[in-house]
């Protein structure tokens, strides 16, 4: 119940942003409208729509609204960072050695903001460009690329493909 009262203030407060009548059939439609739409980002519809909008805001209009807001949800998203997918840091991968006989991954800190503060090595020093080229249909990051690499690798040496990563 809670939510949907939060909801029905969100709807009366855009009405009153707007010096709309809160005549209740039509508030009722968009009380309607609203119960499809999750409480946060009916928040964020209406505060964008009060912010920016000239008029009231018709039901299509806000539609609209929310769709462009999840638009800038994913685009957020597909900033990430490539090299170290926002970690900050970018895997190095290593042949069998002393340490480890298997191949295994090293982090070297990235060149974008993240890096800075990431406290080991940079990457880009060692590696004027990547370590691997990346094959051009692989559809995930640099980090799930060498991920990728390694376990291949590394059922290869064990000449294995139930070797299981531990
Ligand atoms: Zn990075």
């Amino acid at each position: 119940m809670r939510q949907l009262y939060e909801k029905e203030h969100l709807i009366m407060r855009l009405f009153d942003a707007f010096a709309k009548p809160r005549k209740d059939e039509q508030l009722e439609i968009y009380f309607q409208w609203a119960e499809n739409v999750g409480t946060s980002r009916l928040e964020k519809t209406v505060n964008w729509a009060i912010a920016h909008e000239e008029r009231f805001p018709t039901i299509s209009r806000l539609n609209g609204i929310v769709k462009a807001q999840k638009k800038v949800v994913s685009e957020q998203y597909r900033d990430e960072c490539y090299f170290c997918g926002s970690t900050g840091v970018v895997p190095v991968l290593h042949e069998p050695d002393l340490v480890s006989g298997v191949y295994h991954i090293r982090m070297m800190s990235c060149k974008c903001s993240l890096g800075l503060t990431a406290g080991v090595p940079p990457y880009f020093k060692k590696f004027p460009t990547l370590q691997f080229s990346v094959i051009g249909n692989f559809s995930g990051n640099y980090p799930q690329y060498v991920d990728s690499l390694k376990r291949d690798k590394n059922e290869a040496l064990r000449g294995d493909d139930t070797y299981i990563e531990k």
